[in-house]
This record gives C-alpha cells, structure tokens and sequence, in this order.
C-alpha cells in the first residue's frame, strides 16, 4: 500500500446519496478511499435521459457524478434530478456565476469553478458565500490557460516559471507551470479570506508528464484534496493509456484523492477503469469479479478473445463477490498462471476444463463453456456467501504438465476429455 499525502477532508452528499469523503489525514480525519468520479455525456436539462444517465453511472460504481449546467435550463432541471438519483451531484460551472448561485439553491452537493472564466471577485466571494451556506464544497479546476488578472501575476508566473526550469520541473513547460500555480494561489487566497477551506484543487493537463509534474508541485504547496485527471484525453484506446500512466504515476508517490479519468466515449467506461485502477493499485478494496486471461498464443484452439469478453459481461452481471477468476488458453502455463484463482477455466481443442479452488468441476466441450463457468461461479459465490467456501483459499495445488515433454501442448489430451489421466496433470490435495 502506497502512503497517502495527509490532506483536509471535504464530505460530498447528504443521508439520501450517502457522504462521499474525499482526502484526509489531517485535522484528525483519517484518509477516505480514493474516490472515482465520472461526468454524464448528455444535456442536463433533458432531465429524463440525465436521470437515466445518472443512474447508469452509479450502477457502473460512480461514487460522484458531474453535470454540466452551461443554461438556466440546467440549472432549473437539477431539483427534479436530484430527487430522482441517489448519487452526490456535482454541478459543473463555467462563465456566468449565478448558475453557481442556483444549483446551490436547487440542492446540489457540490460545485466545480473554473478559475479561468469566472473572475470577478464578488462573484467568486458571492459563490463562496452561499456554498459556506448550504455547507457544500467546491473544486476549484485550473486547466491549462486559466486566467484570472492582478498585476504581479507575471512577476510570479517568471519567478516561478524560472525556479522550476532551474530544478528541471515541468520540463519544456516550467513557464507554464509557473502561471498555473500563481493563478491557483491567487485564486485560493480569495477562498482563504473568507475562511472557506471546504475546497478541492485540480490542475488536469492534456500532457500526462506535464500533469504529473503539476500535481506533484500542487501537493507540496496546498494541504486540500487533489481531485486528478488528465483532461481531453481522447479516445478510450489511447486515452486510457494517457490517464492511467499520468494518474498511476501520482497515485503511487501518494498523490490523489479522487479521479475521473475522461473519454471522448460513454462514461460507463471512465468509472469501470477508474475502478479497475484503484483495485489495481490496492487502493479500494475489489466489487465484483477478479478477471485473469491468458493474451493467447500459437496453441490456443478455442476463440479465447470472444469467450473472455462474454465471461466479463456475464459476471459482471451475476456476480459481486470479488472472486479471481482465470480464463486460460491452455494447459501448457495455463495451471501456473491461474494459480490462486477461485475458479478457473482451461481451454484447448474445442473443450474447456473448469476448476473450482483448484479441483476439477467439469470437462465440457467449447459451446457449453460460458454457461458452466458461469454456474460454477454463481454456486461458488453463494458457498462464499454462505460461508461455506473462502476466497482465496488455495485447497489444492495445480502441477502442470511439461510442455515441452512427451505430453507436447495437451491439446489432443484434453479431447480426450479426461486430462488428468492422460496429460498427467496432478492434482494435489493440501
Ligand atoms: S495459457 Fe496457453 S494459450 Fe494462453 S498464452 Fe499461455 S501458452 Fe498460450
């Protein structure tokens, strides 16, 4: 487990949506699980479909949800979808403050403001004003080219920009970073005049190195909870590489406290691989099942790909108990690599064999895989839930054959439908 960077705690929710913390390690709070948030795709003011999306995104394991409220139509749909979702609600605010001032007033339970393109201070002071209030918090956003004016922010921006080039932080962008801390400075005083600490920071970038080095400078200079993301990150297929090396990098030095991870995709996405990243990383403990599978190789004789895909969607479905589950290519390294999983499948010649914790439960031929797996899982899990059967617990070893012994690949063995018998792979009870 990574050490996390002590933070205030701020609480988003109420006794409806339950109270999502976020941060903590300091003022006596203790460190809240890193939380996954996502933003709905669609128009808030189509309440309907906001609704539908809203609980899409919570189903999929959003702990927090944002939506946007760019029109008084937004903001004037909020009531009427807050009280028909259980999740916290973040409203997401840009240019005009009074629709800040009225998804305050609507009941949301959190509010984002952009540095960048809400400036003046009494409107700031007056959005402050009314979340102090109704005891809700704000995340304060700096993306990339967030400006807000006063007359020695250059002065700051050179002084800084030249300190981080002198100690190579930030790389080709020092100057950049430079302003974007002087802005969030200036920006946080304003909060810190009116004594108003219930305040999250982000500063997402589009460059995953740059977003590394940003965060990393807004740790050290601000004790409030960092919410991460790398913004505009693209397409899921490379956008996901781009959020998970510039957010994996933080998480592990201890920095973060909540994330979105953000596709040009449906956000279901963005939460199941905010999920899958904080399992990952050991930072949440695991819903749902624990998917192993075999990338596949010359010996593979089943089609792998599609079986995988339709075993993660079934159990997805079916199953909540974090149970490991392994869906193997083969006997060859298939034994090995499945080790410590709770039910396994080994595929070879159109047949698959499915252990339960290591002992053998079924031979059946390929078409019959999915749905036995998925039995086999289901009574496992109801074992689990009755007691009966523990996770994790290895009751028997798998030996695996040598593959490069007279027992060759074990494909032709596993036809034969009894594998044990013929490929020799032994089974030994602890
Ligand atoms: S488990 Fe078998 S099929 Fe899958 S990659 Fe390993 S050797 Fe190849």
């Amino acid at each position: 487990m990574f050490e996390r960077r002590p933070t205030r705690q701020i609480r988003v929710g109420n006794d409806k949506t339950g109270v999502v913390l976020i941060g903590g390690g300091l003022e006596g709070t203790t460190p809240a699980p890193v939380s996954v948030q996502t933003m709905t795709a669609g128009y808030t003011y189509e309440i309907d479909k906001c609704v539908t999306e809203i609980n899409r995104l919570a189903a999929a394991g959003a702990d927090v949800v944002r939506v946007a409220v760019p029109e008084r139509k937004d903001t004037e749909a909020l009531a009427e979808i807050l009280n028909q979702t259980s999740v916290p609600i973040v409203a997401d605010v840009h240019f005009h403050f009074k629709r800040a001032l009225e998804a305050v007033e609507a009941g949301v339970h959190k509010i984002r403001l952009n540095p960048g393109n809400i400036q003046d201070r009494d409107q700031v002071n007056a959005v402050i004003d009314a979340c102090k209030d109704a005891g809700i918090p704000i995340r304060v956003g700096v993306n990339e080219g967030s400006i807000i004016e006063r007359k020695d922010k250059e002065q700051r921006k050179q002084e800084l920009g030249k300190f981080f080039e002198k100690g190579n932080i930030g790389g080709k962008n020092a100057m950049l970073l430079g302003l974007i801390i002087a802005k969030l400075e200036e920006y946080m005083d304003i909060f810190y005049e009116r004594d108003f600490r219930d305040v999250a920071i982000s500063c997402k970038s589009m460059d995953a190195a740059f977003t590394v080095a940003a965060y990393k400078e807004v740790s050290k200079r601000f004790d409030e909870p960092l919410h991460l993301g790398v913004t505009h990150a693209g397409p899921k297929e490379t956008g996901a590489i781009r959020s998970i090396a510039a957010l994996a990098g933080l998480l592990t030095q201890g920095v973060g406290d909540t994330v979105r991870i953000s596709y040009a995709n449906d956000p279901v996405y963005e939460v199941e691989d905010g999920l899958e990243l904080m399992y990952s990383l050991g930072l949440r403990e695991r819903e749902g099942v624990e998917l192993i599978a075999c990338p596949t190789c010359g010996r593979i004789q089943v089609d792998l790909f599609t079986l995988v895909q339709e075993v993660r969607q079934k159990l997805a479905d079916a199953i909540t108990a974090p149970i490991k589950v392994a869906v193997m290519g083969c006997v060859v390294n298939g034994p090995g690599e499945a080790e410590g999983a709770d039910v396994a499948v080994f595929a070879g010649n159109k047949r698959g064999i499915i252990y339960v914790q290591g002992e053998r439960v079924a031979n059946v031929p390929e078409h019959e895989i999915l749905d036995r797996l998925l039995e086999e899982c289901t009574i496992f899990q109801r074992k689990v839930l009755a007691g009966e059967a523990k996770l994790g617990e290895k009751v028997v070893e798998i030996v695996p054959p040598d593959p490069i012994g007279e027992l060759g690949s074990g494909i032709d063995k596993i036809a034969s439908g009894n594998v044990e018998k013929a490929t020799g792979l032994t089974i030994n009870k602890t």
